[in-house]
Formats: C-alpha cells, sequence, structure tokens
C-alpha cells in the first residue's frame, strides 16, 4: 500500500489493495475509482480557482459555483 501524507496531515492518500484510492480530509474519507480521483482533483482545483477569482476585489462573491 502507497501512502501519501500531505505536510499539515489534514488529507492523506492511499493506493489501497483494490486499487481504489481512499482520499481522508479530516474526517471524511471518500473511496474513489483512479479516474474518478482525478476528476475529482480536477474539479476542485477548477472551483477553488472560480471561488477564488471571483472574490478577488469584491465583498460579493456567490455561494455556490460549479463547473
Ligand atoms: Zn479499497
Amino acid at each position: 500500500m502507497e501512502e501519501a501524507m500531505h505536510g499539515d496531515t489534514r488529507s492523506k492518500l492511499v493506493l489501497c489493495e483494490c486499487g481504489k484510492f481512499h482520499f481522508t480530509y479530516r474526517s471524511m474519507t471518500l473511496h474513489f475509482e483512479r479516474e474518478d480521483f482525478f476528476a475529482f482533483v480536477d474539479s476542485v482545483a477548477r472551483l477553488g480557482t472560480l471561488v477564488k477569482d471571483s472574490a478577488n476585489g469584491t465583498a460579493h462573491h456567490p455561494a455556490a459555483v460549479q463547473n
């Protein structure tokens, strides 16, 4: 089992024997197929960028963004 621990230990990624990724963030654990995990990572990164961009220079930013 390969394990990658983020420096601050809030998040953890385990490549399980079953071939899936177990992504843990604080008390949440998500069980992903490999390709779903990478789609999830891309999606979170995009959404994070959208939220940051929309928060720039304004007090008003959307309560929800989607892609
Ligand atoms: Zn597993």
